[in-house]
Formats: structure tokens, sequence, C-alpha cells
């Protein structure tokens, strides 16, 4: 297998100012394409540091990815750095600056003479056009070997990473092989939990098995490689059924199903209507189902928290006055360690109540506490 290693640029990452997400997002990203990564390193705004870790990652790796330092200031030294690597000279460019020139035209900014620093790329590398943003990437090859320079602002590296580099390095490093990725959504159970039931399944190598977690739902990625789309899919398949076997209800659908779609689908099936109380929570909840009209009768954001009893009137006279078959109440009391979620569910069957602890971070705590709402109302 190819192996790679990656070279973040920042003196900012070194002070600890920012965290170094594109180095886990490119990680993740190799591992899916079966490229291994041997090594991960950081390197401040120094041009000669960089040159060197450079020449240091090209001569254990075929692959070496690099992020940030390709701003216009002189303080953004990759482009300098892989030219002193390579003992090459750095180029301008004509058309990569009527390219930086027509970007800044398009937001109705002037560039400055610095930007035509962003022009300019080491003798021999090969431009990688950025459509979202000012600063172009570029490529080297090197007879078996690459290095690639993305930019460093996360959604800029992120798009460039998806639909110019990944590609490159299939068709380069793996030809005639697709990736397919499938995902299995999960709510009303932990990733820890979801870890100890598909252990196993997590371990292997193809398909790889990987999990993702986001405030009180939990995403399940399965990600093949084959000869054809189909293939992938083939080899797919039978893991999606052993994941159902094992997780049951826990699963609530595939790929692009969202936990408000499933969980509305489950109203209309029952020709029910829904009214929402919430306090503590942001609206989120109301926020979230605000497009699904046919199914949402009312929505009522409390000013204070009330107590539980006082929740229950409400609810009663909302779907009284609505005419609603299901009242949901949703509310977080503040707590200094956990944040305590209660749920109200009044049904034609009567009402529930339902108490979850939440412990993670207070800013996720709506949208936590929207998912085990959701999910309280798709098991209707
Ligand atoms: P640069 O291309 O180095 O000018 O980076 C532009 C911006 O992208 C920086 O100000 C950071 O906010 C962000 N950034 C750069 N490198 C990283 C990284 N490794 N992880 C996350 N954000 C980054
Ligand atoms: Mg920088």
């Amino acid at each position: 297998m190819p192996v790679a290693e990656i070279i973040t640029i920042g003196t900012e990452l070194l002070l600890g100012e920012i965290l170094d997400t594109n180095a886990q997002y490119l990680a993740r990203a190799l591992r899916e394409i079966g490229i291994d990564l041997y090594r991960k390193s950081t390197v401040g705004d120094n041009p000669k540091r960089i040159a060197e870790a450079i020449q240091q990652a090209l001569s254990r790796a075929d692959i070496v990815l690099m992020t940030g330092g390709l701003g216009p200031t002189v303080d953004d030294p990759t482009r300098e750095a892989v030219a002193l690597a390579l003992g090459v000279s750095l180029e301008f460019h004509p058309e990569l600056w009527e390219q930086v020139q027509a970007r800044f035209k398009r937001y109705e900014r002037q560039p400055t003479e610095n930007n035509k620093r962003q022009a300019m790329l080491p003798a021999g590398a090969t431009a990688i056009e950025n459509p979202v943003g000012t600063a172009p990437a570029f490529l080297y090859e090197l007879q078996e070997k690459v290095i690639i320079a993305l930019p460093g602002v996360p959604r800029e590296m992120e798009h460039l990473l998806q639909n110019q580099v990944l590609p490159y390095l299939m068709a380069h490093y793996h030809p005639g092989v697709v990736i397919l990725s499938r995902i299995v959504h999960t709510a009303g159970i932990g990733e820890s939990q979801i870890d100890d039931l598909i252990g196993d399944l997590e371990g292997m190598d193809n398909p790889t098995v990987g999990l993702a977690a986001h405030s009180g739902q939990v995403d399940i990625r399965i990600t093949a490689k084959a000869a054809s789309t189909q293939a992938a899919d083939q080899l797919i398949l039978p893991v999606i059924g052993r994941l159902q076997e094992r997780l049951g209800a826990w699963i609530y659908g595939l790929d692009e199903e969202s936990l408000e779609v499933v969980a509305m689908r489950r109203l209309a099936e029952k020709g029910w209507r829904l009214v929402i109380v919430e306090a503590g929570t942001q609206a989120a909840l109301i926020r979230r189902l605000a497009s699904f009209k046919e199914q949402l009768a009312s929505g009522h954001v409390l000013g204070s928290l009330p107590s539980e009893e006082r929740l229950s009137e409400l609810l009663h006279a909302c779907c009284r006055e609505q005419q609603a078959e299901v009242g949901l109440g949703v509310v977080i009391y503040p707590g200094s360690e956990k944040q305590d979620v209660r749920f109200l569910l009044l049904t034609p069957a009567g009402m529930q109540r339902f108490a979850r602890p939440y412990g993670g971070p207070p800013q996720s705590a709506p949208r936590w506490a929207v998912n085990a709402s959701l999910d309280i109302l798709r098991n209707l």
C-alpha cells in the first residue's frame, strides 16, 4: 500500500491557539481510500523548517500532504518551503494571477500586490484550482512520489480534497478501484454501547466500519473498496444486515434519511398531529420541524422553566385547543455538572415521562434534546 505523511503548517497550531482539525480530516480520508498514514507533523510558519520536514517526509513516504501557509502574506511560507526542499525556484504564473483577480472581483474586492504571491508556484508544480477561496493549491510530482499543498481554511481544504485530491490519489495509487460509503443512522443508543455490540465489525479491513457521534445520534459509516460500485455495494450489504441484526430498532435509517423525516413519517402513518412545548432549548425542536407543516399543529416556547405539573397542564390545553393527538414537552434544566433533560409525551394512551441526564458540552444540549425528542416520536 502507498504510504503518506501529513504536514500541517501554522504557528497558531504550535501555540495551541487552534486545533489541528485538518490533520484529523485528512487522516480519516486517507484511511478510507486505503492509503497508510505513517506520520503526522506540525511545523510553524518557517520556510527552512518546513523544507526540512518535507525532505524527511519524502525520504519515507510516497505522498506528502500539506495544509496551510498558502495565503498572500510573507509569513505564508509553503510555496517557498517546497521550492527550497526541492532546490527549484518560484515561478510566476500569469494564468493563476488572472484566476486570483477574477475571484477577488467576484467578492467585489481589490487584490493587493501581496496577492501576486499566490500566483507563484515552485518550478515544475501543477496548480490545483481553488473555486472556494483565493489561494490556489498545488501538487508536485516526483517520479513515484507527490507533494500536495492545500489551503489551511478547513472548508477550502475539504472541498479540494474531496473533489480533486482524492480522485487524483485513487487514479494514481489505486487505478480501477472504487470507494463506496454507506451510512447507517442510529438514535437512542450511545457510541460506547454500539462499540460494545459491533466491536468485531469495526476491526474489519474491507469494508471498514467506523462510528461518528452527533449529540444523541450516532452514525455508522461502512466503506468498501472494489472494482465497481456494484461490487462495493455487495461487500457493504451483508454488513448492513449484521448491523440490523444487532442494533435492530436503534437503527432509524440509511444514507440520506434524517431523523426528523423518519419521526414525522411515523406521525403521518398514525394520522396524528403534534403540539410542541419547549423551554431552555433555544426553540431547537420547533426550528428543526418548521418545514413539517402538516404534522406540526403548533409550537410554543416558554420564557421560564416550568414545573412538570405546569408542563403537563400546558400540553393538555394546547392539544385540546389544536385538536392534536400528540403533545411533546421538552425542558432542559441547567445543572452544574449534568443537565437534566425532561420529556413529557401526551398521546391518546395517556401521559408518559422520560428523564434523561445529559453530560456532554452544554452548548450541544439543545441538539441532543432535539434528537432525543425525535427518537421518542419515531417510536410512537
Ligand atoms: P493558512 O492557509 O495557514 O493561512 O490558514 C488559514 C486559516 O485556516 C487559519 O487561520 C486557521 O484558522 C485555519 N487553519 C490552518 N491550518 C489549520 C489546521 N491544520 N486545522 C484547522 N484549521 C486550520
Ligand atoms: Mg497560516
